[in-house]
């Protein structure tokens, strides 16, 4: 099959190349008039010389080659070879949002009986897929603090199969050990999910580091600048051959060749977004810390977070989002809201533009006071997505906020 093979360019180059470059041409598959940008595909289905050639396709027999968009489309392949080599992933399939890669990978590999061990601070979606859908499947997840390995050991069943986390977990930028996680799911004969929306490809590669799969929303960071939707699992060959791609061709989540091509072309970019916006960040992230009213600044780029070790360890940068803690709760941090010109509200992230929430009344408030309060979601709290805007007018537009909220 054409999909998920590794380019020429790859396996042929005789040192590595830097992701700033493979985010630029890796997967990169150009048609027979070598046009420059990535050709979209928009095409549904894919036609056959004769019947004989139709026949061998759906029995596997020619080779491989394109069916159905649902399955394969060549636009898509791009997005997921490109995708699977700055992760360093054998394989990867394309969905059509974050959360279709994230069901889809607990589905694909789960079945009735099966036991979940999960991180407890999760992006609200995800807290309900696990918390909520999964138990109408017969299948029980048990939430833990995510950050204490003794909590992962301790929940262990014999019918545990799946450990997930997202590190670091939306809204409050906690990190999770991601290689001793996975040294205990393995040890239990269970895989390791992590979700990487807050990662991205080039700040943290929990393959690297012991995971089995990685979920991504490509919503985020790898569009990078608010157009579309779409997600992304990356796995082994075998993982993907056995569990994912059968599940995807069938139940049909599948990403849009329109948005395989803007997802490619956000690739392109994002290298230099990231290190923008993550710089931008840490600087913020400093000027918060003495601001007016800002009673916590949390981000994993700090030297002095409580998790600036683990940070060091499993992330190259402490990434582009934080959240900070307003003294005053939910008033103050609504009147914070009214006072920002630049940053925008919203409960999106990874974009161009910066965006604040409020999660407690937004992505998390289906949860009871007292839940947040275990989750450290304060009604004080909000989480601020850093934008590509010039650092100081940026910086100008909080600390200003902060006082009149303040
Ligand atoms: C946004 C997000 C998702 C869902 O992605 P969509 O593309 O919106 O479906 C899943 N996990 C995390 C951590 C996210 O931030």
């Amino acid at each position: 099959m054409t999909e998920n093979r590794r380019t020429p360019f790859e396996t042929d180059a005789d040192r590595p190349l830097n992701p700033e470059t493979l985010a630029v041409h890796a997967g990169g598959s150009r048609s027979p008039f070598g046009e420059t940008s990535e050709a979209l595909y928009l095409t549904q289905s894919f036609v056959y010389p004769d019947m004989e050639a139709a026949e061998a396709r759906f029995k596997g027999t020619d080779g491989g080659g394109y069916i159905y968009s649902r399955f394969g489309n060549p636009t898509i392949t791009m997005f997921e070879e490109r995708m699977a080599t700055l992760e360093g992933a054998e394989a990867a399939k394309a969905t059509a949002t974050g959360m279709a890669a994230v069901t889809g990978a607990l589905l694909a590999y789960l079945k009735a009986g099966d036991h979940v061990i999960s991180s407890r601070v999760l992006f609200g979606s995800c807290s309900y897929v696990l918390g909520e859908m999964l138990p109408k499947f017969g299948i029980e997840t048990t939430f833990v603090d995510g950050r204490d390995p003794e909590e992962w050991r301790k929940a262990l069943r014999p019918n545990t199969r799946l450990f997930f986390l997202e590190s670091p977990a939306n809204p409050t930028t906690e990190l999770i050990d991601i290689t001793a996680t996975a040294a205990i799911a393995h040890e239990a004969g269970a895989v390791l999910v992590v979700d990487n929306a807050l990662g991205t490809p080039l700040i943290q590669n929990p393959l690297s580091l012991g995971a089995d799969v990685v979920c991504y929303s490509a919503t985020k960071h790898i569009d990078g600048q608010g157009r579309c939707l779409g997600g992304i699992i990356l796995a082994s060959d075998e993982f993907i051959e056995t569990h994912i791609k059968t599940f995807l061709r069938h139940t049909g989540p599948a990403l849009s060749p329109f948005n395989a091509w803007v997802l490619l072309k956000g690739l392109e970019t994002m290298p230099l977004r990231i290190e923008r916006q993550a710089r931008t960040a840490r600087a913020l992230a400093d000027a918060l810390r003495g601001a007016p009213g800002v009673t916590k600044v949390l981000y994993p780029g700090l030297p002095d977070n409580p998790q600036a070790e683990i940070a060091k360890r499993q992330m190259k940068s402490g990434g582009t989002v934080l959240a900070f803690e307003l003294a005053g709760g939910k008033e103050a941090a609504f009147r914070f809201g009214k006072a920002l010109r630049l940053v925008k509200i919203s409960n999106n992230f990874g974009d161009a533009k910066s965006l604040i929430t409020h999660p407690a009344t937004t992505t998390h408030e289906r949860f009871k006071p007292e839940e947040r309060a275990i989750l450290g979601i304060g009604d004080g709290l909000v989480r601020l997505s850093v934008g590509l805007e010039h650092p100081d007018d940026l910086i100008a537009d909080v600390l200003n906020a902060a006082k009149a909220a303040g």
